[in-house]
């Protein structure tokens, strides 16, 4: 991936202006030329998911390379990504200057299969928080793991994941409760490993899998302080 390195460029007898209307005017426009094609693109994420934050529904299209700066691009379908209207307002114009900063392009970044977001529980104030970081897989590169850093970093994810994360353990407080009485810390534990690899069968990455796998990994949760 080299879209870092791309250089706009002038088309003859084309104004910028006129570039960024054929978007607004022939492909977002309801009943425009180009409609069917914005909505192809909207609908191509499994399940309608986001792929930048990979949890809020895809409702917007978002120009990789931002069109105010590559006009060219405007309607090139490879620089439209479907995303959620909160990844598309936080990257706004953001396009990279380097290799290592390049929010991950949906279409050619592939990151394989082993897991790579990692979570710890901590204990910051009252209650445990779940706390975010990227565990590079050996087989990545060095720039692709500056990319998923860079990633993580623009669109606000660790923030996003730390809170549902929250939410996440509200609701399960309950169970685990009751698991505790009547079976102890052990089972919480183990009943923890059983959902994290679950969910980990499903996506190895996902900020659930990571959230399981961390309450699982502390005692101090396990044992009862679930908040
Ligand atoms: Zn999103």
């Amino acid at each position: 991936m080299r879209l870092h390195s791309y250089a706009p460029h002038s088309i003859d007898d084309v104004t910028e202006e006129e570039l960024k209307n054929i978007y607004s005017r022939s492909m977002v426009r309801r009943r425009s030329p180009g409609r069917a094609v914005y909505d192809l693109i909207l609908a191509s994420p499994p399940h309608g998911i986001c792929p930048l934050c990979a949890h809020r529904i895809a409702s917007s299209i978002d120009h990789y390379l931002p069109k105010d700066y590559f006009p060219e691009l405007s309607v090139v379908p490879m620089n439209l990504i479907p995303c959620c209207a909160d990844c598309n307002r936080i990257k706004h114009s953001y396009y990279p200057a380097e290799a290592g900063e390049q929010i991950l392009h949906p279409y050619f970044h592939r990151l394989g299969s082993e897991r790579w977001l990692d979570a710890d529980i901590e204990y910051l104030h009252a209650g445990p928080v779940l706390v975010y970081r990227i565990t590079a897989p050996e087989s990545w590169s060095s720039d692709l793991a500056s990319c998923v850093e860079t990633h993580a970093s623009r669109l606000d994810l660790f923030l996003l994941y730390s809170e549902l994360g929250g939410v996440e353990m509200a609701e399960i407080r309950h169970r685990l409760n009751r698991l505790l009485s009547q079976s102890g810390s052990e089972t919480v534990k183990a009943h923890l490993i059983a959902e994290a690899e679950s969910r980990q069968h499903s996506n190895p990455s996902s900020w659930k899998t990571a959230a399981y796998f961390a309450m699982a990994a502390s005692n101090r949760f396990c044992s009862g302080d679930f908040g």
